[in-house]
């Protein structure tokens, strides 16, 4: 069997596997790093198929770019799937909008879907000499960790999360010869989970109770529908803006892929979507709790947020994702500051954060080598892999090179 990363070995980002395996060829995933500009992955190679593990961009961005030059069968979850296109889609708008070129068109988007199968979970598919199935990630939904099995076995994740949320379950390991593994939070543990979310209700309530308002800068996919249902409980007046309400839309008509439909059926309609700029401006007025995309704060309803309650100390800004380097969000944490249409400008509000990723932690990841125990561990889309190494120290592990293929 070869392997070649046509991106993501090292880094969080661009990831792109291609396996060989006698006479098949496929690819996990083509994205991009979703910086701006973007950062790509290595030009596509022919392969019989491409498996996408899931729909962020930095697994599937550059997904069109391949079927410019090339024909795969496309294998995905139903769900992941419908979630892609908004999300190439937007990746097109915020390059016109950014000012760099953008690659692809809708209508290559369109291309992709005509090679389309839909693949469901623990279902095995054929493709040439290969058999292909699909386990939940848990780490958004839809997410899958793909099984190859030819003259070898060989379990792809992803991107990975093995503990219960309130939309997922967790990750369950696949037994597999060789292991290609995410290393995203490799020598990093996340504070205890129940904990976290402990926290970020008693903090909520603290908050309104004084008479201030929250604002939830939050990823569209995934993290504003886990707070819908953190924040169901409180029992305070919720309000949704961006494109986490068509992801929701989504996620309640793709039946079989949350933990229960029916607890975020019923989470997601206490809450007020926000539809345009008439409802914005007074959706500060009638809510106590905004949760509103870009979760880096670079962009999109949140900063008009922001806008509003910049005076504000009895307000607050909670954090509930990663923050990139040179996003508005990892320089409000390290400075204090943020920009909003290019002023440089230092909000009155409380500012805390609040861990709910959804990649497994160190531990974690350590926990679920051992129990899918393979002959050897491939790590990628992390940049301290090493981290890892004393903790696998019974295994064979290799640290691949993007660009270099090698043989197993
Ligand atoms: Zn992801
Ligand atoms: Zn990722």
């Amino acid at each position: 069997m070869k392997i070649k990363f046509l991106g993501g070995a090292e880094e969080v980002g661009r990831l792109g596997i291609k396996i060989t395996d006698r006479n098949t060829k496929v690819m996990v995933d083509y994205g991009v790093i979703p910086e701006k500009p973007p950062e790509f992955p290595l030009p596509p190679e022919k392969v019989d198929g491409i498996f996408l593990t899931h729909s962020h961009l930095d697994h599937c961005g550059n997904l069109p770019v391949y079927y410019q030059k090339y024909e795969a069968e496309f294998f995905a979850t139903l769900m992941t799937a419908n979630s892609v296109r908004p999300m190439l889609n937007d990746s097109i708008k915020v390059a016109s909008l950014e000012g760099y070129p953008q690659p692809f068109s809708k209508d290559d988007i369109s291309m992709l879907y005509q090679s389309f199968r839909n693949a469901r979970y623990g279902e095995t598919y054929e493709l040439g000499d290969t058999n292909v199935t699909p386990y939940s990630a848990g780490h958004i939904p839809g997410s899958t960790m793909w099984k190859f099995e030819n003259s070898t076995s060989t379990l792809v994740t992803g991107d990975l999360y093995t503990r219960e949320t309130n939309l997922l379950n967790g990750a369950l390991p696949v037994k597999a010869d060789t292991l290609i593994m995410e290393s995203t939070y490799a020598g990093r543990e996340h504070e205890d989970r129940d904990a976290v979310v402990k926290r970020l209700r008693s903090r909520i309530k603290e908050v309104v109770e004084t008479g201030g308002k929250i604002v939830l800068p939050s990823f569209a996919m995934g993290r504003t529908q886990e707070l819908i249902m953190i924040l169901e409980k409180l029992n305070l007046d919720v309000s949704v803006d961006g494109m986490g309400n068509l992801l929701s839309e989504i996620y309640l008509g793709t039946p079989g892929f949350l933990r229960s439909q029916a607890d975020f059926r019923r989470a997601s309609g206490r809450v007020r979507k926000i539809k345009g700029p008439h409802m914005r401006e007074r959706a500060l007025e009638d809510s106590d709790v905004i949760v509103t995309t870009s979760g880096m704060m670079d962009g999109g309803p949140v900063l008009s947020y922001v806008e509003q309650l910049l005076n504000d100390d009895r307000s607050a800004i909670f954090l509930t994702g990663y923050q990139v380097e040179n996003t508005n969000g990892r320089s409000l944490l390290e400075t204090g500051t943020l920009k909003i249409a290019g002023a440089s400008v230092k909000p009155k509000t409380m500012l805390e954060f609040f861990d709910l990723s959804a990649h497994s932690g160190h531990s974690d990841l350590v926990q679920f080598v051992k129990s899918v125990d393979p002959k050897r561990i491939i790590l990628c889309h992390g940049d301290s892999r090493e981290e890892l190494l004393p903790d696998l120290s019974e295994y064979e592990v290799i640290l691949p090179v993007n660009g270099k293929e090698f043989e197993i």
